[in-house]
């Protein structure tokens, strides 16, 4: 439990200080995810791993020996690795096609105009590169017009598919079940479909655009890919009711989904405990539910962003 809480605390703190030097690789910088535009790092611990900014902050990465060390100030915490990811996440390649959208979520920082021209043939030259590292693969996409990010991320799962033999994960602004069957029958094994909320409140200041029917998109993503194949971010800290939030994660157990918790850095308010809290709810729920809270794609198989109910806790 305390490695535990350490996570939590990291990932409120939300950055680390290096203090050391990696070798090249060690370092991300996509665009995409709760990290926006920073420059990350993927500390593992135990059985944990987060991911983290890299900048000021009370959390600091010092070399001793040929090991690192994290330090809280100038209190000796203990020994961390560094993990390499591989494109974007440890053992996976995680794309995002379209790196423009035409929402304006508040915790996304894409731009809201781009190109549609996406050389798919780019992303799957990577796979290529990187065949032998890559464990899994997921694909994301900003929404354009037109359907234009559903199109895109068929047409990368069905060659991602035949370039290699690992689980493809699919997160896909969906508004319609075809769309669902579409990347199904494209060869996803996995999709995760965000609700953010299931305050409507909050989901009015942080993502209008994500006021809409997903309980039937959910629960028909469910019968297309299986229980326990299907999740969804749930963002936490934005105000909603703990009543609504937990009666919120016992209904998408009941119907098949996980919960994937996510704290956004600069929006969310929770202190780590909370956080921890939320987590060990969502893991009793989905016990009761008979669901393995265990992913083969996207961040529940990541893990290094969140705290992972029936992993972290
Ligand atoms: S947990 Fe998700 S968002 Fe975070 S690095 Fe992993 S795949 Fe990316």
């Amino acid at each position: 439990m305390y490695d535990a809480l350490l996570k939590a605390r990291l990932i409120c703190a939300g950055a680390v200080t290096l203090e050391i030097k990696l070798p090249p690789g060690y370092v991300c910088r996509d665009p995409a995810g709760p990290h926006g535009a920073q420059r990350t790092v993927f500390l593992e611990f135990g059985k944990h791993r987060v991911k983290l900014g890299i900048g000021k902050s009370a959390f600091r990465v010092v070399g001793e020996n040929g090991k690192f060390f994290l330090f809280e100030e100038d209190k000796k915490l203990m020994a961390v690795n560094f993990l390499k990811p591989v494109y974007h996440a440890p053992e996976m390649a995680f794309f995002n096609l379209l790196p423009w959208c035409k929402y304006r979520c508040s915790f996304c920082n894409l731009p809201h105009e781009g190109q549609n021209d996406v050389r798919i043939e780019k992303y799957l030259g990577l796979v290529r590169k990187r065949a032998e590292d890559i464990r899994s693969i997921a694909v994301t996409s900003g929404v354009g017009g037109d359907g234009v990010d559903v199109i895109l991320l068929r047409e990368f799962v069905e060659k991602a598919r035949k370039e290699l033999a690992v689980p493809v994960g699919v997160e896909p602004f969906v508004t319609r079940k075809e769309e669902i069957d579409i990347l199904h029958n494209a060869g996803a094994t996995e999709i995760k479909i965000n609700i953010h909320s299931f305050d409507r409140k909050v989901l009015q200041r942080v993502c209008p655009a994500f006021l809409r029917d997903t309980r039937s998109l959910l629960e028909h993503a469910v019968k297309v890919f299986g229980e326990g194949r299907v999740t969804t971010n749930v963002l936490v800290g934005l105000g909603e009711g703990e009543e609504i939030l937990f009666q919120g994660l016992e209904t998408l157990a009941s119907t098949g989904v996980i919960a994937n918790l996510r704290f956004v850095h600069g929006l969310s308010s929770l202190s780590p405990p909370a956080l921890l809290r939320i987590a060990e709810e969502q893991k009793r729920v989905l016990k009761r539910f008979g669901l393995n809270p265990g992913m083969e794609t996207m961040c529940l198989r990541c893990r290094s962003c969140d705290i992972v109910a029936g992993w972290d806790v």
